[in-house]
């Protein structure tokens, strides 16, 4: 399911540390559409998938066992079972998350014409559901166990909180707001206020973890850790590089 501001996020997903498994999720996402797109363009648009046929950054290996250097060496893209086994609620549950994006989005429109943000990362999100096993899965969302299924990352924000009560203390203030009206008269009440903590220099997140790290106070601690195991893999190609040179000296 990739689509509009999804890309991006993607994309971004690219920057995590090598054996980040959000970023080998997000790569295997890109290179089966990537394998898609080209091959079924291919017949009407021929040379645009053979350029990109000919830029992919791997080999495609074909059915019977050996390498596609053309387009037209590949056959068309066969429908994948295990893609397809994804369960009816969850194909609904993701569509209602869709859903629930577009209204977030209005809200985050309404707020940054009134000055209250510029970009959508500045905006922390409200949720408030009325209905328990959603509020929970959502919960659970704003702390997956990987980052690409994280609710701020799919809405573009900094932060996103689930609440327990309208009449929480957080939200008195709160003066940008939307609603989500869910099939069986379940609502999802949605407020936008201003992100907690500062502006991370690499990924323009806000966090309340930026200037808390001596060695790097401009970053959140995701960047942190990428940052922290980009040196240790640097480091490593160092040593390895100096021990290669004094076995051929
Ligand atoms: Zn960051």
């Amino acid at each position: 399911m990739v689509q509009d501001s999804q890309c991006m996020d993607f994309i971004e997903a690219l920057r995590l540390g090598s054996a980040s498994f959000t970023r080998r999720s997000c790569q295997t996402v890109l290179e089966a559409h990537l394998l898609s797109i080209g091959r079924i363009i291919a017949p009407i648009l021929p040379h645009l998938a053979e350029d990109m046929w000919q830029h992919l950054p791997f080999q495609y290996i074909t059915e019977d066992g050996h390498v596609a250097k053309f387009v037209f060496e590949s056959r068309w893209p066969e429908l994948d079972a295990e893609h397809l086994s994804f369960p009816d609620e969850e194909v609904d549950f993701w569509g209602k998350i869709l859903e629930l994006r577009t209204e977030v989005n209005k809200a985050l429109e309404v707020a940054r014409s009134g000055k209250l943000i510029g970009s959508s990362l500045e905006a922390k999100v409200y949720l408030h559901c009325s209905n328990e096993s959603l509020a929970e899965r959502l919960n659970k969302m704003c702390e997956p166990t990987n980052d690409a299924d994280a609710l701020h990352r799919i809405f573009i924000t900094s932060q996103v909180e689930i609440l327990n009560s309208l009449q929480d203390e957080r939200i008195k203030d709160v003066q940008y707001t939307g609603e989500y009206l869910m099939e069986e008269g379940n609502k999802i009440w949605i407020g936008v206020s201003r992100a907690n903590g500062s502006k991370c220099d690499r990924c323009w997140n806000y966090s309340l973890q930026v200037g808390s790290f001596t060695e790097h106070p401009l970053l959140c601690g995701r960047c942190h850790n990428v940052v922290i195991g980009l040196q240790t893999r640097d480091l490593d190609d160092l040593a390895k590089s100096e021990a290669k040179e004094a076995i051929a000296q």
